[in-house]
């Protein structure tokens, strides 16, 4: 059986390196300043890259994963500072809407957030991606999940005042730097795609430090969903 050609992108090398322990790697093709790694996980084809922090990368990269790999679907995983009481380092948030929260044009009368002359406000995540990625967090227990909205922006956010307005405002579970932007690129091309993030931070006061301590044990658990779900993604429909 033949299987789509799934992009996995990532942010940092910290998020890529668990990805590669189980990639059996092809090659890798240089383009733009990144590597794309074409290989296979859990016996599936993809191309993991790392896109680097922020939108333009994430954009840029996502692009050329369409445009040159021709991938048929987008996985983006990661890591990110939660938002709201609930929260908390170590939960996943899955998300189901993407906006991102820095496109301010409230001069021109739009709402914070809305891109200029797109009909939607947010991005909705694929319902099938999302789905799988809800039940392959099922089989991880011991870390809570939510689904819910992930707010984007060139920021590392770490001000629990202005934590508390993109919750508020948005009614965000989680903030972070790239996945709005690959969630408008996938828009564009009509490609499904869907976002996992592991809570790394609070976004407050502490949240260099807590970036610095709990990265590590957020991208294994990002990780562990990415290998659960992978399989279960033969059944998703797909571009062709
Ligand atoms: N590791 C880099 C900095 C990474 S910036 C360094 O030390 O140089 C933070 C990365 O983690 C981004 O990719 C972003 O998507 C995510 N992230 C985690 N917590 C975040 C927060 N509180 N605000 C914004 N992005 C956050």
């Amino acid at each position: 059986m033949s299987h789509p050609l799934t992009g996995i992108i990532v942010a940092m090398q910290e998020e890529l390196e668990v990805i590669l322990q189980s990639l059996v790697k092809e090659r890798t093709v240089q383009r733009a300043g990144m590597e794309f790694h074409v290989g296979h996980y859990a016996d599936r084809p993809v191309v993991a890259v790392i896109c680097g922090v922020g939108k333009v990368n994430a954009a840029l990269c996502t692009q050329i994963l369409i445009s040159e790999f021709h991938v048929q679907r987008l996985i983006n995983i990661g890591v990110a500072g939660g938002l709201g009481p609930m929260i908390q380092p170590g939960d996943i948030v899955i998300a189901d809407s993407l906006v991102q929260h820095d496109m301010d044009l409230s001069p021109l009368g739009l709402p914070k957030g809305q891109l200029y002359r797109l009909e939607v406000f947010d991005f909705k995540t694929d319902p099938h991606l999302l789905e799988l990625a809800t039940q392959a967090s099922a089989q991880i227990p011991q870390h809570k999940h939510f689904v819910g909205r992930i707010v984007t922006g060139d920021q590392f956010v770490a001000n629990p005042t202005q934590a508390q307005q993109l919750y508020q405002h948005f009614d965000a579970l989680a903030c972070e730097m790239e996945s709005a932007s690959i969630a408008q690129v996938c828009y564009l091309n009509q490609i499904p795609f869907i976002c996992i993030r592991s809570i790394s931070d609070n976004a407050n006061t502490g949240a260099h430090m807590d970036f610095a301590e709990f990265t590590p044990i957020a991208v294994a658990n990002a990780s562990t969903l990415l290998q659960n779900m992978i399989p279960l993604c033969d059944s998703v429909p797909h571009v062709v």
